[in-house]
């Protein structure tokens, strides 16, 4: 491959020099930690361009299928030890900044997240970036270019304190901008027709504006484009305005323009900006089907073929409207009619459902939808009506009572819906799509979700990494099922105290790393016991504190008792709206100053809250843990992928029988994975119990001790009321069964202590985990989506 590639670590330390120099304009002498890493990032760049355009120009001239992966967020961290990674160029570039006196870790540790998603739901899009690169398979993901992220986290006295975050304001080197890409797209006014054409005349005018960053595989064998959209004003600058005086007045249309990709949508914001969110929505999902169709149109004359070269996968509702969009363009602009238009559109949708919560469904007041987008509220009608002609007995509708609703209109429009794990997708065809599911048996599919090993494995544990390749060779990178090639080695006493010291090391660097961010010293001889996700009460994190609290309260009855000293580690961001997941968060923190004070309690149990969870803070936790938390209401997780990521780095999981917990347990057999909890349809029947919380406390005095604490005031003395609204949620409501899932799960945390009194036991369940979990690739997913959903292929020999 041409281009300036640097291939040798005398070639790298030239093309750091010359970015340093000439993209920096800085003198060695004088260049800071920033410039180092741009001109680091940017030699790195060069390389990943090489490829970009290498893949790019082939997918041209095969001209198979694409495929096109429309979502919200994108949670992609850092990406300058990513590119680095896959291109095979750590050793030079550690040579080429030891040559200048400069700490490559400190350089990589400079760069901030780009953090454009809330949770599972926007990291599982950039691990799936990376695996489609990896594949070959030709792809784009299309997003928002949102200049705040999701908010960095803080704690004032406990309490979440959340600030913007502005990962833009040091020039970003990852992104290409495209001023030559843009569209005009339109919101409200008015329908009309003319001469016999439906013709709508919107009201209000803005453009898209791509930005492109190039996504490199294992490698470098392939690079795919993530384009994300940026908000114009069509008429950026009124010079009357500002030469009669009216400066702020003069640029308000940028303003306004710009703030469609302003923010990024806290996950539980259902009441905060819903017209500005509609219009995020349309904004980015209109921009990538214009973008899609004049790509199509540069090759093709016949719209007729779209489907055979266009596969559009909607990730969760958020993108929905791309349906109704397609479908109106092809109609009311090029003139199909509306049957055949449908047909076409439908054979290029696509739709992953990934909640079965009924608050989370998205749905849109028809009033506000019909004034921002009036004539796909009449699309949205013809495809009812078309759906009541195919069906002429079914009641159900994307648009009724007053409300579009996203789910249904997803399912009518896609060729194909998938749920994200195997109990996830059962219980999305009994329950949310019950009636669809009936008249369609074939649209729905599963697709077990997965994790790209090269960021959850071999970057963030590299001494796991090296093991395994010194065990089995480095195959299992890019085919992770090979990891069951270590089996043999597990049953060695030598290799297992290798495996053993990794995971020792792991948390050495977390206590470390802990030590120096936070003043906070961890025993690193204690088991690492983490739960870190999203606040939510569906995930329980007060299930695991209020087991904690218990299990102290048993410590304090005994101080001298042969306890197994534990860390619990937690971090998660609660939606800025969400009181009650901020209050958990308080509580944790009140009782961790408790505990951690507690010199009865405090050599066998710690609990630290660390703020700003991200994807860079996951990379360093995962590695260290001992025990991974995923204790969902069963029923309430529609996957999960940290469970995975945990399994894969040797942790052993203490898990409901819940989305992918469920698969796991399978893969690293029942006897290496601590279940408890009740079933999923056990939790549904337990909920028609009207006392089913009561009648928990009453049966386990152990929880009532600690629903007592809390009520007590004992972690909030200067505030004793503080926590008596979650004791009473628990007792009086307690929708998500915690109380009556308790019992069990404190049970099974007696059995996990057990087991790690037995250090071998513990360290052979634990390899076993990772030697079988190989299923959990994000490759094996997008296997699955390209044959099962897109019949794509991969442009890799
Ligand atoms: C993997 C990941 C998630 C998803 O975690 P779950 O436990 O599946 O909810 C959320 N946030 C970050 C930063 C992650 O890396």
């Amino acid at each position: 491959m041409a281009g300036k590639a640097p291939t040798s670590s005398q070639d790298f330390r030239h093309a750091l020099l010359q970015h340093l120099t000439y993209t920096m304009g800085k003198d060695p002498e004088h260049a800071q930690f920033f410039d180092w890493r741009m001109a680091l990032s940017h030699a790195v760049r060069d390389r990943i361009v090489d490829h970009w355009v290498a893949s790019t120009r082939k997918t041209y001239e095969q001209d198979g299928k694409r495929v096109y992966y429309l979502s919200m967020e994108f949670l992609i961290g850092r990406l300058l030890e990513d590119g680095i990674v896959n291109l095979g160029l750590a050793e030079e570039a550690k040579e080429a900044l030891d040559s200048f006196g400069q700490d490559y870790r400190t350089i990589l540790m400079d760069e901030p997240d780009a953090a454009l998603g809330n949770g599972g739901l926007g990291r599982l899009a950039a691990c799936f970036l990376d695996s489609l690169s990896t594949i070959g398979c030709p792809a784009y993901g299309y997003g928002i270019r949102y200049e705040n992220g999701l908010f960095k986290q803080s704690f004032v006295d406990g309490r979440q304190v959340e600030a913007a975050e502005t990962w833009l304001q040091e020039p970003h080197p990852w992104e290409f901008e495209r001023p030559e890409v843009r569209f005009t797209l339109g919101f409200g006014g008015d329908v009309i027709s003319e001469n016999g054409k439906t013709i709508w005349k919107p009201s209000e005018l803005i453009q898209a504006e791509a930005f492109d960053t190039p996504i490199v595989g294992w490698q470098g064998r392939w690079a795919n484009t993530l384009r994300l959209w940026a908000g114009r004003a069509v008429d950026p600058f009124d010079l009357g305005l500002f030469n009669s005086g009216d400066f702020a007045a003069a640029s308000e249309h940028e303003a306004l323009a710009r703030s469609i990709s302003r923010v990024l949508y806290p996950e539980d914001s259902n009441e905060a900006g819903k017209e500005l969110r509609l219009k995020q929505e349309y904004f980015f999902s209109a921009a990538s089907i214009r973008d899609i169709l004049r790509r199509f149109d540069s090759k093709h004359d016949d719209i007729r073929l779209l489907p055979t070269k266009v596969a559009i996968q909607s990730n969760d509702t958020h993108p929905a409207i791309a349906g109704p969009e397609l479908l109106r363009i092809l109609h009311d602009e090029r003139g199909l009619s509306f049957e055949e238009a449908f047909d076409i559109t439908h054979h290029c949708m696509n739709y992953t459902n990934h909640t079965l919560l009924p608050e989370a469904l998205e749905r849109w007041d028809e009033r506000l939808f019909g004034r921002l987008l009036p004539r796909h509220l009449q699309i949205i009608d013809r495809i009812d009506d078309a759906h009541y002609k195919a069906h002429p007995h079914r009641t159900l509708s994307a648009r009724s009572d007053g409300q579009v609703k996203m789910g249904e209109l997803s399912f009518m429009v896609s060729n194909r819906v998938n749920g994200v794990s195997a109990l996830h997708t059962d219980l999305m065809k009994k329950t949310v799509f019950k009636e669809l599911n009936a008249l369609h048996p074939e649209r729905i599919v599963n697709e077990t979700n997965g994790v790209t090993p090269r960021r959850w494995l071999h970057s963030c544990n590299p001494k796991l990494s090296s093991l395994i390749t010194e065990t089995i060779g480095d195959e299992w990178v890019a085919d992770l099922e090979q990891l069951k090639k270590l089996e043999p080695a597990i049953e060695e006493a030598g290799w297992l105290e290798r495996f053993t010291q990794v995971k020792t090391d792991n948390k050495a660097a977390l206590c470390d790393y802990v030590s120096k961010a936070h003043g906070i010293n961890l025993n690193p001889e204690a088991m690492f016991d983490i739960q870190i996700k999203r606040m939510h009460e569906y995930k329980r994190q007060h299930l695991n504190i209020l087991e904690t609290i218990a299990h102290w309260l048993e410590i304090k009855d005994n101080p001298s008792a042969d306890w197994v000293p534990r860390v619990k580690l937690f971090a998660g961001k609660a939606a800025q709206g969400y009181y009650f997941a901020k209050d958990i968060i308080r509580l944790i923190n009140d009782f961790a100053k408790v505990a951690n004070a507690d010199v009865d309690t405090r050599d066998v149990l710690q609990v630290v809250f660390l703020p700003n969870y991200n994807v860079t803070l996951a990379e360093r936790l995962i590695p260290a843990a001992d025990l991974s938390e995923q204790i969902s209401t069963a029923g309430k997780e529609a996957s999960g992928t940290g469970n995975m990521k945990f399994a894969l780095n040797g942790a052993l999981t203490i898990g409901t029988l819940d989305g992918a917990n469920v698969e796991i347990r399978e893969q690293v057999g029942a006897d290496n994975f601590f279940l408890f909890g009740m079933l999923a349809d056990e939790v549904m029947q337990r909920r028609m119990m009207h006392d089913h919380a009561q009648q928990a406390i009453n049966a386990d005095p152990r929880l009532a001790r600690a629903l007592d604490a809390l009520r007590s005031g004992r972690f909030s003395p200067e505030d004793p009321g503080r926590y008596t609204h979650i004791a009473d949620n628990l007792t009086w409501s307690d929708y998500f069964l915690v109380c009556s899932d308790f019992t069990d799960y404190w049970r099974a945390q007696r059995e996990v202590d057990q087991v790690y009194t037995e250090p071998q036991k513990w360290a052979k369940m634990a390899a076993l985990n990772v030697a079988r979990s190989g299923w959990f690739s994000s490759d094996r997913t997008i296997r699955g989506y390209m044959c099962d959903i897109w019949e794509a292929k991969s442009l890799i020999p």
